[in-house]
């Protein structure tokens, strides 16, 4: 076999029916026809994968689940001594097999982001290695840009295959499947026909004809430094920030912000502590117990995001920008505060007064 297979737009549904028997499979999916909403989802059959439109939001609850129950916990009192009592906890751990499949190149590439947090650092973050150790991603070689997308700016591309298993490449007629990693490509084996010689050299010009395509103008690695330089003018923040009105969209949609609380949910003896997202742009999630808070203005919080993403994480981790340059912040910000644009302004300004 050669890795790949080939499998018309008619029999993607059969196909992910059947991979559906051995893998909870998530797809992009329409959620609400009138607002055009589309979202990941748990695939079933007669639901049908969008592969031309984007996802509003992300694919990082798959891995990441936006509330996840950590354990759950029992007070359970001594019957023979009733002011003593013992604590009974059970880990709750959802991670059978998983498959992603149609998640956009920089979607699959955010969780390197997570990679590095969650797996790589002194101490490993358990939830998350179950699921991405039982999770493949099939991803979508991405022929749907718009003019938010910036992920070639940010050290990847519409054709970027880091972190996927397999490759999903639209050609006339279908798609061309190509297994890249060990599973991938044992999945890829048994799950279909391989595709004629003509097939396969139009999924080879695909990828060739999409790797060549910038989607974004500038290159916006390397501004750790510019960053540094601009920490203390709040002025500069000041007016790159002031329409901000902190409602956090930009940390909810995107695909490599990883801010979470823990909370205890119970009622009587027994209980979960449960993990949910938060966000940096929120001004308690930052306020502290005694009532200081490190950052107390919106201003230092989006300095913060900004900070996080193009100068203390690249510091930290090699030079790595942590964003993918999906474009969703730009999209959903409801006074169209745009990053890159602010990245950039880093630099500019910095040169402008060298
Ligand atoms: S989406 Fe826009 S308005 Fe909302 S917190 Fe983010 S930058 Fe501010
Ligand atoms: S910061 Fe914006 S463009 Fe970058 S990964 Fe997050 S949502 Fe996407």
């Amino acid at each position: 076999m050669s890795g790949k297979i080939f499998v018309a737009h008619d029999a993607l549904s059969g196909l992910l029916d059947d991979l559906s028997k051995k893998f909870k499979v998530w797809i992009p999916q329409m959620m609400d026809q009138a607002s055009g909403h589309i979202a990941f989802g748990v695939y079933a059959p007669g639901k049908k994968p969008e592969l031309t439109r984007r996802s509003r939001l992300s694919p990082k609850k798959i891995l990441f689940p936006s509330m996840d129950t950590l354990f759950k916990f029992t007070y359970v009192k001594d019957p023979k001594d009733p002011v003593r009592y013992t604590i009974d906890l059970k880990e709750s751990f959802d991670n059978g097999p998983t498959l992603v499949f149609g998640a956009r190149p920089c979607d699959t590439r955010g969780f390197q982001t997570f990679d590095q947090v969650f797996l790589k650092g002194q101490y490993k973050d358990v939830y998350y290695e179950r699921r991405r150790q039982n999770t493949l991603f099939a991803t979508l070689v991405c022929q749907d840009s718009d003019t938010a997308c910036f992920c070639s700016s940010v050290g990847s591309g519409p054709a970027d295959m880091t972190g996927s298993d397999m490759a999903v490449i639209p050609i006339e007629g279908g798609y061309v499947i190509e297994g890249l990693t060990d599973a991938g490509r044992k999945l890829v084996e048994t799950s279909g026909s391989a595709p004629s010689p003509e097939q396969a050299a139009a999924a080879e010009q695909m990828k060739r004809n999409t790797a060549a395509l910038k989607i974004g103008e500038d290159d916006l690695t390397g501004y750790a430094d510019d960053l540094t330089r601009r920490f203390t003018d709040m002025d500069f923040w000041r007016e790159q920030v002031s329409p901000c009105i902190t409602c956090g969209v930009c940390t909810w949609v995107c695909p490599t912000c990883y801010c979470f609380s823990i909370t205890d949910e119970a009622s009587g003896m027994s209980g979960e502590r449960m993990r949910s997202w938060d966000s940096c742009m929120f001004y308690l999630y930052t306020l502290e117990a005694r009532g200081h808070n490190p950052r107390p203005t919106k201003m230092e919080r989006y300095r913060n995001r900004v900070g996080h993403k193009f100068s203390y994480f690249p510091k930290k981790y090699d030079g790595m920008v942590s964003c993918c340059g999906c474009g969703r912040c730009i999209r959903t910000c409801p006074v169209s505060i745009d990053i890159r644009k602010v990245v950039k302004e880093l630099k500019e300004t910095a040169d402008d007064r060298a």
